[in-house]
């Protein structure tokens, strides 16, 4: 850990033709970790999970009919070429909607789309060997591959007298896979308890205080995390809905079968997302900076980027996003919140659609150039008003970086403190051709475009 100097600097600065300016602080963000998230690959030749950027590989409704298996595969390479470092993959298993289905609806964990069963041998994205196929290509360039793991609950159980009910319910699951039959005292209530920490809709409840469902879901050698490790090739796994149950479970889940883990703990609480990576040791989707860039960039209120976050907290336990499968909407300042994301502690998540549809690739792969190289290091807040945010990464292993956003209207220009003296820098993005040189006391003046950024480091 590094102590920091926290000096508090008055700036004045007269602006003509900009909105306001007023008495700026340079201030401090907190920072608990320099180096980037590292873990060991499981797999040889795998990049190590967090040096690079992840890649949610799908969304909300992906065309059905088997193909998207495919279609990954044939972009897995470029990815891994443009600095992305695993995928994150929706739910492979045979799920209650079949074919249709996005795979949240879980109902056998070993048909990957080769039983006929819920409508459709195969899943909504394909065969498991077409599965199989594009894992192992994934692989061969050197991505990690993250599965989604969604256990708080079950759909498309057979109805069946519940004694702990006393009603009937859906609670007799018969998978054709053979492995992994459930019934009433494997779901709330039963047996030991009325119910866990949450449901989700009128899903049935898994209950992973039984035994069985323990053994069944990662303590067996056929577990289902062994036999997606070992057969199926998951190098890492995504929890879905975490709230549903208790951190434990995915403690346990990794320390059985180890890998990256991720929690989708759905809340903007700084502490209860902290709290929940502490328990579960694992990282968690960064909620907090989700909403704060809402905020700031679709509030236009640059302002709130310097409220906590979960990566302010504890960066190491912090996978950040822009947006999701759940919340895919289109923003005019979606590429000024990556650019945020991109040069900021935490490991970062691309979106498919942004990645591929939406956005401007060759301004994301830039990004994801300037995050695996020179944004290393503790993060220092250099400015922040309505419009204008400066911040600086203080390096580890290589240069760091200063990055400028600028959310007004016009190109702006700022004085700010870097960590050089006596060196020319240039802008990274392409955006600003000037190379200034900084003073000897580290000063330098940069610029950035209208509705755009800039990032500075050693030309
Ligand atoms: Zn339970
Ligand atoms: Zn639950």
């Amino acid at each position: 850990m590094k102590n920091f100097k926290i000096s508090y600097l008055i700036l004045l600065f007269l602006f003509t033709w900009s909105c306001s300016e007023e008495e700026t602080r340079q201030e401090e963000s907190s920072t608990t970790k320099e180096a980037p998230i590292m873990q060991s690959a499981q797999r040889e030749g795998l990049k190590p999970i967090g040096s690079g950027v992840m890649m949610q590989a799908f969304y909300w409704d992906v065309p059905a009919g088997g193909t998207w298996w495919n279609t990954l595969d044939t972009k897995v390479q470029d990815w891994s070429n443009a600095g992305i470092d695993a995928i994150w993959l929706p739910p492979v298993s045979k799920a209650q909607n079949g074919p249709f289905s996005m795979g949240y609806d879980p109902f056998d964990y070993f048909d990957f789309g080769e039983y006929n069963q819920m409508g459709s041998v195969e899943t909504r994205f394909g065969s498991r060997t077409e599965l199989t196929n594009m894992i192992d290509t994934a692989h061969q360039y050197g991505l990690s591959v993250i599965a989604d793991i969604v256990i708080n609950h079950n759909s498309g159980g057979d109805l069946e007298a519940n004694p702990y009910t006393g009603t009937n319910t859906y609670s007799d699951f018969n998978p054709l896979s053979g492995n992994f039959f459930r019934s009433a005292t494997d779901f709330h209530s039963n047996n030991i308890h009325a119910n866990d920490s949450g449901a989700f809709g009128g899903f049935s409840d898994l209950c992973h205080d039984q035994a069985y469902v323990q053994d069944w879901l990662w303590k067996n050698p056929n577990s289902v995390a062994k036999y997606y490790r070992d057969v199926i090739g998951f190098d890492g796994w995504r929890f879905d809905y975490v709230k549903g149950f208790e951190p434990w479970v995915v403690k346990d889940w990794k320390n059985e079968v180890g890998g990256f883990s991720v929690g989708e703990y759905w809340d903007s609480n700084v502490s209860t997302l902290d709290y929940w990576t502490g328990a579960a040791e694992a990282s968690a989707f960064d909620f907090a900076c989700y909403y704060k860039m809402k905020d700031a960039f679709m509030g236009n209120n640059l302002n709130a980027l310097n409220d906590n976050m979960l990566w302010k907290q504890n960066a190491s336990k912090a996978v950040t996003f822009v947006t999701n499968h759940d919340t895919d909407e289109i923003t005019n300042n979606k590429i000024l919140a990556y650019a945020y994301i991109l040069t900021h502690e935490g490991y970062p998540t691309i979106f498919y659609r942004d990645y591929e549809e939406w956005l401007n690739k060759e301004r994301l792969n830039n990004l994801i150039w300037i995050h695996n190289n020179l944004a290393g290091g503790s993060t220092t807040i250099l400015h922040v008003d309505t419009e204008e945010y400066v911040a600086k990464r203080n390096g580890y292993n290589n240069d760091g970086l200063v990055v400028y956003i600028n959310n007004s209207d016009s190109w702006q220009e700022r004085w700010v403190e870097t960590n050089w003296s006596n060196t020319v820098i240039k802008d990274y993005t392409g955006h600003s051709s000037w190379e200034p040189t900084t003073q000897s006391g580290k000063w330098v003046k940069i610029q950035a475009p209208p509705k755009s950024y800039s990032v500075w480091s050693l030309k």
